[in-house]
């Protein structure tokens, strides 16, 4: 286990409440040079894998800004939407720098994904002739493949028996025939068992599950597989008591399993690739906020500026968000809080039952480890409005990369003329 970490933020008091006049609290800011700095430490870990690359999970943090960073960082792009296409071309990911990793895909993906030259992906045996009759088969392949009873999931991402994503290992055969008669001549092996997993372990096991597979993929049908996919889902310490992963301890294991099960058995060098998100954005993302008022009911509130429409984890999952009171680091948490949004919804909540300092209105709220799967999962229930998006650049300046919506966004799928006209 590696050392655990202070939740700490990249930002003084005094530059925070400079922003806050300028971008209205609330939004989000990025720090790239820790972004940059963990980016580069995951690929030296991981450096002795052939043609080790991580392809980032777009859905985690769609900014393509972010991207950018990324894909500078030797980054490609895991998409799995035509939007996460279109931004992945915005900022020169094209050809096999995007892993398409999608399910229940509607024709026109499959279509972008193969004109952008892609690799993809594929969730289900049913998409083979799907594809072959409409975008046509590329010339390399991945499957995904669902290890069912054979392996436990977590939390997140459930029990893979009950996933809907990838193929039995029967159909993963079935399908890798199919492919060689219709002359593919290259072919991928994806997995994604787990989601903010923190044991070392996990991964492990995923590259030895997969490297057997590709030794009975070779006696069997004497296809050799290009490369594996160890898909996302390394965790991160939400909570301070926590320790982050050790990649060192994942790679060692991992490297072993490749030469007991790959080199053993005399396979060609094969390449190992990942598809994480949270891991590479989350711990460096923060939500800026104000307190709005305090309110003493039958429990002590602090509403905030901020709502679910901006964080959804905690109420989706129930995550715990770690939260700072700006300038209150060091004070004592004498005070037990619920910090609430606006939303007309109770479980609008970032944290229950949580010992914060003594909270005032006015004071600045930040909560923690939000780079991943935060701004994302924005929505507008009850007319809320999404946050603008900050990038702390590594000379300390700030860049808006994405403004807060206005009413007008919000308004924009509605014809008020057309209103006017209407008689009910
Ligand atoms: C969500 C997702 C990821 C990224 O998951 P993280 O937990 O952010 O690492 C990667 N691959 C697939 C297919 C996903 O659905």
């Amino acid at each position: 286990m590696a050392e655990k970490i202070e939740k700490k933020i990249p930002l003084t008091k005094k530059q925070i409440q400079e922003l806050i006049k300028k971008y209205p609290s609330t939004f989000y800011v990025y720090d790239e040079k820790a972004i940059r700095a963990n980016a580069r430490k995951m690929y030296r870990a991981f450096a002795w894998m052939p043609g080790f690359k991580n392809y980032f999970a777009v859905k985690a943090l769609p900014n393509p800004f972010i991207m950018k960073i990324l894909k500078d960082e030797g980054m490609g792009a895991d998409c799995s939407s035509l939007p996460e296409l279109l931004l992945a071309e915005e900022v020169d990911i094209t050809g096999e720098e995007i892993m398409f990793t999608s399910n229940d895909t509607p024709i026109e993906e499959f279509e972008k994904a193969k004109e952008l030259g892609a690799v993809i992906n594929l969730d289900d045996i049913n998409h083979i002739p799907f594809l072959e009759k409409t975008a046509g088969l590329p010339e390399l392949i991945c499957f995904r493949y669902n290890p069912g009873p054979a392996r436990v999931g977590n939390a997140i991402i459930g029990d893979p028996k009950e996933a809907k994503y990838g193929f039995t290992k029967s159909q993963l055969f079935e399908g890798y025939r199919m492919l060689k008669e219709s002359g593919v001549k290259r072919f991928g092996l994806h997995t994604m068992v787990a989601s903010n997993e923190l044991k070392e372990e996990y991964f492990v096991e995923t590259a030895k599950m997969l490297f057997e597979l590709v030794v009975e993929i070779k006696e069997k049908l004497g296809i050799q597989i290009e490369f594996i996919n160890l898909g996302g889902g390394i965790g991160i310490p939400y909570k301070p008591d926590q320790s982050p992963i050790d990649l060192d301890v994942i790679s060692k294991g991992i490297k072993e399993e490749y030469q007991n099960i790959i080199i053993k058995n005399g396979i060609k060098e094969l390449k190992i690739v990942m598809e994480c998100g949270r891991f590479i954005t989350g711990p460096y993302g923060y939500l800026v906020s104000k307190v709005r008022h305090l309110k003493h009911i039958y429990k002590d509130y602090v509403g905030i500026d901020a709502c679910m429409a901006n964080l959804m984890r905690p109420a989706l999952y129930g995550s715990y968000h770690h939260i700072t009171v700006v300038g209150k680091e060091k004070a004592n948490p004498t005070h037990k809080y619920d910090v609430t949004g606006s939303l007309c919804e109770n479980n609008d909540k970032f944290a229950i039952d949580r010992m914060l300092p003594e909270i005032e209105r006015g004071d600045i709220i930040v909560i923690h480890d939000t780079g991943a799967h935060g701004h994302a999962m924005g929505f507008n229930y009850n007319g809320k409005l999404r946050s603008a998006e900050l990038l702390i650049r590594e000379d300390g300046s700030i860049v808006e990369i994405r403004r807060a919506e206005t009413k007008d966004d919000y308004f924009a799928t509605l014809n008020f003329k057309k209103l006017k006209a209407f008689e009910p």
